[in-house]
């Protein structure tokens, strides 16, 4: 590895302080606007709502001087910060996505400030609901934070809000900085990540980048970058109809049959509830249909290659018996891939989580991997040839009312991606050394 610069945040009183007022400015603003995504919908952006970020983020970068700024017609914000030094450095993005998960409500967001926590309950006003730090341990570390919250309502929407705060307070640090030195950075904001599809097809190509990151991880200093593999099995159970007047020893009832499929796959081991760690699942979560056919969709998911492999046989063989059962009917099982852990494209070269956990390093920020039991946009990016672990934000109880974030967190993780833009200018040649 070549000789690295020295890190350019001259101490830690510097900048972050002017950070952390930036950073809530930005986390309370984007939070207000209601960018919530829906998996019914077909479009393009999923919601046109999403576009109320996703233009102001366009008029945002193109005022602090970013370059090739532009809304694609798929709905993600990509822009430039050019290289500050004559380098053959390859270009590095960072993304964050703008859209709230459809579980909970993203109306009428009201962010609050609890400015230096003093520890304790807080409790937020529009609604019967408490953020203890009994429940919640990590808001028990964070006691002197700015803490920001919603008001009890909705979810707060710091998932990810918070981290395109910090991509864009770490962008327009660097524009402001041009003494400081690295390679092309790029910018994306992806709409529709909470419903699995932020990653476009044209996307990979369009980023134009060599490694990105997602800042859309949890607890200060956690580096992911290990996901589930994830297939989907689609079975059908045609049977026989006919009207239940004439049905003696003609018809077949795929609402049985389907129900015994359910009831032979395991219950008490190998489904979501009875998994933890790095074991995998079989989650039957849909059924639908009638006496005539029925349809079961499934998700099969594991860590390693094998495993998923013997979740998928699993099922199969399970179809395969009830059919046994009923000649008649007619059960198929259609397995289809989702995505893939990827750490099976990082571990030929760890560089991107080395990196990552270097920047933490210089900024005294602790920082520790666990495998997450679920993709990112990041998983599909990386199996599309561009590496993407997720880096930590600070935010913490997505997805409903608890949801908060630390300002200081989101501190933390703006100066990490800054040394990071530093240390990748005097990488070269990734995935050929
Ligand atoms: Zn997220």
């Amino acid at each position: 590895m070549a000789s690295r610069p020295p890190s350019a945040l001259a101490g830690p009183a510097t900048a972050p302080a002017a950070f952390a007022r930036a950073l809530e400015e930005r986390l309370v603003r984007y939070a207000r606007i209601d960018t919530q995504s829906d998996e019914t919908s077909t479009t393009t952006p999923s919601t046109a709502k999403q576009l109320d970020l996703l233009r102001l983020l366009v008029d945002e970068l193109t005022s602090m001087g970013a370059a090739d700024v532009r809304l694609t017609d798929y709905g993600v914000v990509l822009a430039t910060i050019p290289a500050t030094t004559e380098t053959d450095a390859q270009a590095i993005a960072f993304m964050a996505h703008v859209d709230t998960a459809p579980q909970f409500s993203g109306t009428g967001v009201a962010p609050l400030v609890h400015r230096a926590y003093a520890g304790g309950d807080i409790v937020l006003p529009d609604a019967d609901v408490v953020l203890s730090p009994r429940q919640f341990p990590y808001l028990a570390t964070r006691v002197g934070d700015d803490i920001v919250t919603a008001s009890g309502t909705t979810l707060l929407g710091a998932d990810d809000k918070a981290g395109v705060a910090i991509v864009m307070t770490a962008a327009r640090h660097l524009l402001q900085h041009p003494e400081l030195a690295h390679g092309p950075i790029r910018i994306a904001f992806t709409p529709d990540e909470e419903i699995g599809r932020g990653v476009h097809a044209d996307l990979p190509k369009d980023l134009n980048a060599r490694v990105a990151y997602t800042l859309d991880g949890a607890e200060r200093g956690e580096i992911v970058y290990e996901t589930f593999s994830a297939d989907k099995a689609s079975v059908h159970v045609q049977g026989v109809a006919i009207h239940p007047g004439h049905a003696k020893d003609q018809l077949v009832n795929a609402l049985h049959l389907a129900a015994k499929i359910v009831d032979t796959l395991p219950h008490v081991t190998l489904t979501p509830e009875t998994t933890s760690g790095r074991e995998g699942f079989i989650h039957v979560y849909e059924m639908r249909g009638t006496a005539a056919a029925v349809d079961l969709h499934v998700i099969l998911r594991d860590f390693e290659r094998d495993g998923l492999r013997d979740r998928g046989a699993l099922i199969q063989q399970v179809c395969a018996t009830i059919q046994a059962t009923e000649p008649r009917a007619r059960i198929t099982c259609t397995i289809t891939e989702q995505y893939r852990n990827m750490r099976y494209w990082l571990e030929h070269d760890m560089r991107p989580v080395d990196l990552a956990r270097e920047a933490c390093r210089r900024r005294g920020i602790e920082h520790f991997s666990q495998p997450i039991r679920g993709g990112t946009d990041g998983s599909r990016l990386t199996e599309r040839g561009v590496p993407t672990p997720n880096l930590f934000t600070g935010m913490q109880n997505i997805h409903g009312p608890h949801e908060w974030v630390s300002v200081q967190d989101m501190r933390r993780a703006t100066e990490m991606c800054i040394e990071l833009a530093q240390l990748w200018s005097s990488e070269r040649d990734l995935a050929h050394e």
